[in-house]
């Protein structure tokens, strides 16, 4: 029998996938299924980025990059970033990668071994925890309550750093939740975290784009006194719906930048040049798409929440960030993966449920609202209908 390494048990996965598979396997029968599953963009990328990809390979961009990402591409990150947050970063800080993945896993092996311990969001993004069992390092799960809007609150932060405590991860707006953390609670973090100079920081603000009622994302980046052990994490993959040319990006300060850069030449070389003018065209392109994209997804907020409260036993607070709802299902009788298999199995629904998202999941589902007005609503009837009949 072959013998790989105990690491590689520990993995753990990403159910939207695994979701995904069941649902387009179900649809390949020939039933009817609504994908509430997968968190991506149901819009296609812009044609101008498209564009500058084919012109990019046209004009003979076929062959590597530096693993840092070209020069053009991370000015023009450089360029978002002032945008965003005001701040202004060097393209000496900024790593393009493929996609937004490789950051979390460039900065959880960075800091991760036995003995050390990662500060992680709970729920939150699944390849969190998995990466941090990879390297041997203990998971200490954030909590992110519900009552609290699901943002994450500072002292709970604060009282988890031990010793121990290597790297902190947050994430805001935020997968599974939707939650956004507002700036007041940022600013007592960071405060607070001039205590502790020894953890590093990895701020994934890949839907920094995506707030609404007036909520604005801030940026890590915005705190000088934190800039030297801070990774940002963002990336193409959500904004300009582009998770399938796998693009990302992430500002590393100085002392980390070059242990990405080597990590990048041995792993992946560089990402796929054409992708990279996307990108470009992407930043400095016309927004008006993602304009666009946007208040569709609010409209559909609107749409999924005011659904969710008519059904029984179920309640969800108004998700202030990303194109994620997560309703409170604990009152319907359901445990909450046993509803999300029901409903898939039965109703053609497809959603995920809270515990793929840590512990402080249960009680909770995670409708991705990245499809149609029609779908949803039909979503929703079927929801209605299953809870009815089996309530
Ligand atoms: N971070 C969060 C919070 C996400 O939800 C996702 C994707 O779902 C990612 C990172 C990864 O993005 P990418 O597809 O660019 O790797």
């Amino acid at each position: 029998m072959l013998h790989t390494v105990s690491a590689f048990d520990r993995i753990g996965e990403e159910n939207a996938f695994a979701v995904l598979a069941r649902a387009t396997a179900l649809a390949a029968k020939g039933k009817d299924v609504i994908n509430l599953g997968i968190g991506q963009p149901d819009f296609r990328t812009p044609d101008h980025i498209v564009e500058a990809a084919i012109k990019a390979l046209r004009d003979g961009h076929h062959g590597y990059t530096p693993a840092t990402g070209l020069l053009a591409t991370r000015e023009a990150v450089v360029r978002r970033t002032l945008a965003m947050t005001g701040v202004e970063v060097s393209p000496e800080n900024v790593m393009i990668l493929p996609g937004g993945k490789p950051t979390m896993y460039g900065a959880i092996v960075m800091f991760g071994e036995p003995g050390a311990e990662i500060l992680y969001p709970d729920p939150g993004f699944p390849i969190y925890r998995s990466m941090i069992e990879f390297t041997g390092a203990t998971p200490v799960p954030v909590p992110i309550r519900e009552e609290n809007g699901f943002a994450f609150s500072a002292d709970e932060v604060l009282a988890l750093i031990t010793p121990r405590t290597r790297l902190l991860i947050l994430n805001s707006p935020a997968n599974p939740t939707g939650g956004v953390t507002p700036k007041a609670e940022i600013d007592k973090l960071v405060a607070g975290l001039a205590a502790h100079p020894d953890v590093a920081i990895l701020s994934d603000e890949i839907y920094d784009v995506m707030t609404y009622d007036g909520e604005t994302h801030q940026s890590l980046l915005a705190y000088p006194e934190i800039r030297d052990r801070l990774i940002v994490l963002n990336g193409w993959s959500k904004t300009w719906a582009m998770t399938g040319w796998r693009m990302g990006w992430s500002i590393w300060p100085d002392g980390l930048y070059d242990k990405i850069r080597k990590l990048a030449v041995n792993c992946w070389s560089c990402v796929n040049a054409p992708a990279q003018y996307g990108g470009i065209a992407a930043i400095d392109g016309p927004q008006d798409e993602v304009e666009k994209m946007m208040r569709a997804f609010d409209r559909r907020r609107g749409i999924v929440v005011e659904g969710l409260n008519s059904l029984p036993g179920v309640s969800c607070i108004r998700p202030k960030g990303a194109f994620y709802a997560f309703p409170n299902v604990s009152q319907t009788g359901w445990k909450a993966k046993k509803l999300a298999n029901a409903l898939l199995d039965d109703k053609g629904v497809a959603l995920i449920g809270g515990p793929d998202f840590g512990i402080l999941g249960e009680g909770y589902l995670r409708l991705s609202y990245a499809n149609s007005e029609e779908n949803i609503l039909r979503a929703i009837e079927r929801m209605d209908a299953f809870l009815r009949d089996t309530g």
